[in-house]
C-alpha cells in the first residue's frame, strides 16, 4: 500500500493533511502578505529611477528568503522554534522572547483561517486532485485578500499565474468545460472594465482597480462564467454590509473598506464551492 492509498482510503487522515498543510502554508502566506508589496515597490521604484535618468536608492537584499525575519521592535531574530505556526504564538503567550513586545494576532490568525479553509476545500471535494488545486486557489485567494486590504492592491505576479492555472485546471476538465473557463475569464474581465468606466464617465472618479477586473477574469477561469452573477452579487452585498458597519462603528481603517478585492475573493470562493447550492435554493424560495 503506497502513501496514496492511504490517504486516499482514510479521508479523516487526508482532512487532517490538509489542515497540518493549510498551517503551514498560512504561515508562508504571512510572510508573502507582507514582503511582497514591500518588494514591488522598491521594484516600481528603482524602475521609476531607471527611467527618469536619477540615481538608484541602494538597497540591501529583500526578498522572501532573506533578511530572516526578526522582532520589529527589538530586531531580535526569530528562531526556528519560534516560527511553529499557531504553536509558537501560543507557546510565547503573544510576546516576543527578547522585548516582550505582544506579536499581532493577526498572524496565528491567518494560519489558523488558512488551515480552516484547506480543510473545507479537502472536505468538499474529497481525497483527489481537485481539491490539491482548489487549494492552491484558496491560499492564493487569502493571500490576495490580505494584501489589497492593506495596500488596494492585488499583485499582477499573483493574479496572472492564477488565472492560467484555473485555464490549465479546466483544459483537465478538473471543474468545469474549457469554454465555460475561458468565457470566465473574458466576462469577468470586461464586466468590471464596464462598470468601471461607465462609473468613470458618470461620475469622473475610479471605483475601482484593474487589479479588479484581473481578479474577477481569474476567478471565471477556475469556476467558468456561471460563477459570476452570485460572485458579483455576493461582493456587492458583503462589500456594502462591511462598508456600512464600518462607517457606523467610524473605524479609521477606511482604506480596507475601500478594497473591492477582498469581498470579490471571499464571494468568488464561496459561488466556486458551493454556488450551484446556494442558486438552487434561491430558485426555490422564489418558486414556493
Ligand atoms: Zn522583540
Amino acid at each position: 500500500m503506497n502513501a496514496w492509498t492511504v490517504i486516499v482510503d482514510h479521508p479523516p487522515f487526508f482532512l487532517a493533511l490538509a489542515a497540518l498543510l493549510g498551517l503551514l502554508v498560512g504561515s508562508f502566506l504571512n510572510v508573502l502578505a507582507y514582503r511582497l508589496p514591500i518588494m514591488l515597490e522598491r521594484q516600481w521604484q528603482r524602475e521609476a529611477q531607471a527611467l527618469l535618468g536619477l540615481a538608484q536608492d541602494e538597497h540591501t537584499r529583500f526578498d522572501l528568503c532573506l533578511p530572516a525575519s526578526r522582532c520589529p521592535h527589538c530586531q531580535q531574530p526569530i528562531r526556528a522554534w519560534e516560527n511553529i505556526p499557531l504553536l509558537s504564538y501560543l507557546a510565547l503567550r503573544g510576546r516576543c522572547s527578547g522585548c516582550k513586545a505582544r506579536i499581532s494576532p493577526r498572524y496565528p490568525l491567518v494560519e489558523l483561517a488558512c488551515a480552516l479553509l484547506s480543510w473545507l476545500v479537502a472536505w468538499h471535494f474529497g481525497p483527489g486532485i481537485e481539491a490539491l488545486a482548489v487549494m492552491l486557489l484558496t491560499w492564493g485567494l487569502l493571500a490576495l485578500s490580505l494584501i489589497d486590504a492593506e495596500h488596494q492592491l492585488l499583485p499582477d505576479v499573483l493574479v496572472l499565474p492564477l488565472l492560467w492555472l484555473g485555464l490549465i485546471v479546466n483544459a483537465f476538465g478538473l471543474l468545469v468545460p474549457l469554454s465555460d473557463a475561458l468565457w470566465g475569464a473574458v466576462a469577468g474581465y470586461l464586466s468590471l472594465w464596464s462598470v468601471y468606466w461607465a462609473f468613470k464617465l458618470v461620475t469622473g472618479k475610479e471605483g475601482m482597480g484593474f487589479g479588479d477586473f484581473k481578479l474577477l477574469a481569474m476567478l471565471g477561469a477556475w469556476g467558468g462564467w456561471q460563477i459570476l452573477p452570485l460572485t458579483l452579487m455576493l461582493a456587492s452585498l458583503v462589500g456594502a454590509l462591511v462598508g456600512l458597519a464600518l462607517v457606523r462603528l467610524k473605524r479609521a481603517q477606511m482604506g480596507a473598506a475601500l478594497s473591492f478585492g477582498p469581498y470579490l475573493a471571499i464571494a468568488g470562493w464561496i459561488a466556486l464551492l458551493w454556488g450551484d447550492e446556494i442558486v438552487a435554493s434561491y430558485l426555490q424560495l422564489l418558486g414556493t
